[in-house]
Order: structure tokens, then sequence, then C-alpha cells
């Protein structure tokens, strides 16, 4: 490969993007990005053949078996060798941190959102220290994650927790990804970013240099110790950047609530965001992405955002982007409004108006008359022959009402019936009177007029508010009688 061409895939990179150029991606179209010469999209991918026992290891992505599994076990190997010392695990933790801002704060937070603007000098510190992580360049790590954010969960997710908990960690970059099946999406400002075509042009010495060689050279010339600052500050500590920020991917996807949506898979999670150095608020970040804060709330662990906002008071950082509460809160009461009707949908309100059978009068009375233990109220009609013998006001009482319409008796003419009580009686109805007066005021509730007491949840169910059950009628019309 001529020196001149980027090496974006250094790891976790399809190959057909491994040689494209930012020299000729000046004027891109950007859903038709240039590919490597050698990628014939007309010839069938090695994905789209499925793995059998003399093939499988085609499926294979082995560079990047290589940097994510081989090269940490050669550093577990090598540390057995390598005594550590005190100053090279503050150095290495230290490092650990500035790397993974790299990645959560630049590659992910400026880049891949542009939820704040950054001054060059901080881009140049975040494109080092990021590159100093592996993965990827920025142009290439950006490019799959707003994939991510647009597909969620599809196959055109690049790591859709859908495939797997495994799948989206690492597996994704283990397997071979067909790049047809990648979702399209527009990279054209990171193309006019000089930083980000600079870093992807020189990938592969800005990752062997701030991967490797840096740390090295901060222990070593430091206080001497250049195994140390390679094997602790270098290797170790990239496969920890690495697999803290993979679980971005993986754990955010998996495990925690869903406070603002729960229709695709991203979860909060205070686990999540102290692997992740605060990205763990995920449901969050995947409603209000451009929100340079994935926790919102004081007392939650974010220190990118906290970084960023230090930034914006040394003057290296602006525009920082937010969403007004007013919009955060929307989001957060119509989750809990939906689980709120699931908990509602679960319960007996009895059986809806609309499927109730209309009676006639004179029908009600007679079966009244003939044994059957009906009592309208309001309208309605309840068969409370099971309920006559439980009814805490006596027997007596309840009994006065059948086959009248008891709508005053139950509404403080005989006794303020409670809310309970409402409720109790809405699950014994098995009618309705043709005419019944608060029929025709639900027929125009249903009918969406103003005024209309009755309202329905995202099912089509129709809300009963405490003290707005149809039998609760706040002053009964003194002649409700026969209609
Ligand atoms: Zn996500
Ligand atoms: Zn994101």
């Amino acid at each position: 490969m001529p020196s001149h061409q980027p090496t974006a895939g250094m790891m976790a990179v399809d190959p057909a993007y491994l040689s494209e150029q930012p020299s000729s991606l000046s004027k891109p179209a950007p859903e038709e990005p240039v590919r490597n010469p050698k990628y014939d999209p007309k010839k069938p991918h090695i994905t789209e053949t499925p793995m059998t026992r003399k093939n499988w290891y085609k499926h294979v992505n082995w560079l990047n078996v290589v940097l994510i599994i081989g090269v940490p076990i050669s550093g577990c190997v090598a540390a057995f060798w390598t005594p550590l010392t005190i100053k090279t695990l503050i150095f290495s933790i230290a490092y650990y941190y500035a790397t993974g801002l790299g990645i959560t704060a630049g590659y992910h937070r400026l880049w891949a959102h542009t939820s704040y603007q950054a001054t060059t000098p901080l881009k140049i510190f975040l494109a080092a220290v990021g590159g100093g992580a592996v993965e990827g360049s920025i142009r290439w790590w950006a490019r799959d994650h707003r994939a991510h954010h647009r597909y969620t969960d599809t196959d055109k997710d690049p790591y859709s927790v859908r495939k797997g908990l495994l799948y989206s960690h690492l597996g994704w970059m283990i397997m071979k990804q067909n790049p047809k099946r990648i979702g399209r999406t527009d990279i054209s400002d990171l193309n006019d970013d000089w930083v980000v075509q600079w870093q992807h042009k020189n990938y592969l010495k800005t990752v062997i240099f701030m991967g490797l060689i840096f740390p090295m050279l901060v222990a070593g010339l430091g206080w001497g110790d250049w195994m140390g600052g390679l094997i602790y500050g270098g290797i170790l500590r990239i496969f920890f950047v690495q697999q803290a920020t993979f679980c971005v991917n993986s754990l955010a996807h998996w495990l925690g609530d869903q406070p603002f949506d729960d229709r695709n898979s991203p979860r909060d999670h205070i686990i999540t965001a102290l692997v992740t150095l605060g990205e763990g608020y995920h449901n969050f970040h995947h409603e209000f992405p451009s929100d340079y804060r994935n926790a919102i709330e004081w007392h939650q662990y974010d220190p990118t955002k906290w970084s960023i906002w230090l930034w914006k008071q040394l003057g290296l950082a602006y525009d920082l982007k937010q969403f007004r509460s007013n919009e955060i809160e929307k989001g957060r009461v119509q989750q809990l409004q939906k689980k709120l009707d699931q908990k509602r949908a679960k319960l007996d309100w009895g059986v809806p108006l609309e499927q109730l059978p209309v009676m006639e009068w004179d029908d009600y009375v007679d079966q009244s008359k003939n044994g059957r233990a009906l009592i309208a109220v309001a309208g309605v009609v309840h068969d409370v022959s099971d309920f006559i013998n439980d009814h805490p006001g006596g027997k007596a009482m309840i009994r006065s009402g059948l086959g009248k319409d008891a709508t005053a008796m139950f509404n403080g003419g005989v006794y303020f019936h409670s809310n309970a009580a409402h409720n109790l009686l809405s699950t014994m109805r098995v009618g309705v009177i043709r005419g019944g007066m608060e029929v025709e005021i639900w027929k125009r509730g249903g009918a969406g007029e103003e005024g209309a007491q009755l309202y329905k949840d995202a099912n089509g169910n129709r809300l009963v508010r405490a003290g707005a059950q149809v039998t609760k009628v706040i002053q009964p019309p003194a002649s409700a009688g026969a209609a």
C-alpha cells in the first residue's frame, strides 16, 4: 500500500474502506464514498456466503483479532516480567482517562454528534489522544456511529445489540462486515475538517506514536521505566480503554432503564456510566444526541460533560448544545404515561360501554322483576347478583335500587358512594339503557366534541380518572326516572 494512502483500518474497519482517499473526497457525494479499487460490488461479499467448516476463517477479520485480542494477551504475558512501579501506574491511569476522553469527548460528542465546537488546539489534542485509544480514525469511527444512531437496532446498525451482546461489544469487529449493509450517513462536515483528514491520512503513525511510543517516552524519560511505559501505559492501557469504550455499544444497549423511550434498545445505567466516562445515560443520549451532556442531573457521573464544560471556561470549547428541559421533560412524561397505560390495561375496568348491548327501559324493569338483580345507574345497567351479600351498606339498601334508576340514590340520594365503589360497579355492567343520559354524553365524547369527559390512551382504551366514572353524576337530575 503506497504510503500516502490512509490507514483508517488500523483496526476495526471493513476492507472496502481501507483505501479511501480523503484527498479525492474533498467534494464527494455523501451517499457514494470512494471505495477501494479492489472492491468489486458485483462480486458477492464473503458475508453473503454461509459460514462453513471450510470457509469460516474467511469470515474472520484477522487484523482485528490480532489487535483486539492478540496484542492484549501478549501484554498480559509481558507484564509477568515487567514490574509495575507506582509512578508508571499513576501515569497509566491518567493516560487511560486522557485517551478515553479522546473517544468520548472527541470522537463521540465533538465529531460524531457536533454537540459543541472546539478550538484547533483542543481538536489536535483530542485527535491525538483519541488516536492513542486505538479505535480507528475519527472519520471511520464517526461515520459508523452516525449509522448506529440513524439505524439503531436495525440491520444497517453496524453494532446492533439485536445480534447479541457479544456481537455489539466486539463481534462486529472480529467478524467481517458487509460494506453494503452498513447504513450510509453524511460525513461531509468531517471531510471539511483538516484535523480529521490529517488524522485519517496519518492514522497508522498516530496510533503507533500516541498508543505506544508516547507512553514509553514519558515513563522512560521521566523515571527510566521504558518497558513499564510500553506494557502498562501502552498495551494494557489500550486494552482497558478499548474494552471500556466498547461498552457504549454493548452494555449501554443492554443494562438499565429507559426513562425517555423504550421502543429501541438504549438504556441508562450508572455502571455503564462509571465504565465509559459518563456515556452510560444512553437512553437520554439516543433521544437527544446533539446535547453535549449524557447525564443531565448534577449528581450523575459524566466526567466527559465536566471536561467539555471546563474547556468552555478555559476558552477552548464553545457553542455547547443543550436541549431545553421542557423538551426533555415531555419525553419523560410520555414514557411515564406509556408505563401507566400498560399498568392500567392489565386491570378490569368493566366491559367498554360501546360493547354493551342496548336495553329498552321496560325490558330492564321486566328482567329485574323476574329475578335478575339489575340496577341502572346513569343509564348503565349492572348485574349485582353476586354482590348483594357483600354490599357494605347492607342487602336491603342495594335491593331497594333494583329495577329502578338508582342514579340519584348512588350519587348521594342515599349514600355518596366512594371512588372505589364506582370502579367496582363498572365491573358489573351488562348493558346500557336506550336514551340513557350518560350514554348520550359518552357518545358525544366519542365523537370528539368539546367538553367531552372521555379520553383514550394510545391503545384506544378509555381512561377512567378518579371521580370521572360514567356512573358518577355530580348533580343527579331530580326527575331521573324512567326515560
Ligand atoms: Zn447507542
Ligand atoms: Zn452517540
